[in-house]
């Protein structure tokens, strides 16, 4: 009974971390053109979070962060976007930090 109950509530972290995260981004996505450094404090906890419960970011969210500075990215203003020979390439303007992600059509 004992491990079952931990199970579930190992799950239901992970779904709540899951939920964190989109908030998170959600919130800095919005506070962005305001305040740029709360925006960064967002990401950096939604990157905690992802840590701590395993929860990977999603494709769009992996875009929007910078593995290196640790700061949100939003295209057009502090990063720049392009798709080239079916990959993602976001270029990171405050470190000048490159990342590429595969992109698939669905
Ligand atoms: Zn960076």
């Amino acid at each position: 009974m004992k491990l079952r109950k931990i199970k579930n509530s190992k799950n239901n972290n992970k779904k709540i971390a899951k939920e964190r995260i989109e908030e998170l981004f959600n919130l800095a996505e919005k506070t962005y053109s305001k305040e740029p450094k709360m925006a960064c404090e967002y990401a950096k906890s939604a990157r905690k979070f992802s840590l701590k419960y395993k929860q990977p970011f999603t494709k769009s969210q992996k875009t929007r962060f910078c593995k290196q500075c640790e700061s949100y990215l939003f295209p057009g203003l502090n990063s720049r976007l392009r798709v080239n020979k079916g990959k993602i390439i976001v270029l990171c303007n405050n470190c000048k930090h490159i990342s590429r992600y595969i992109y698939k059509k669905s």
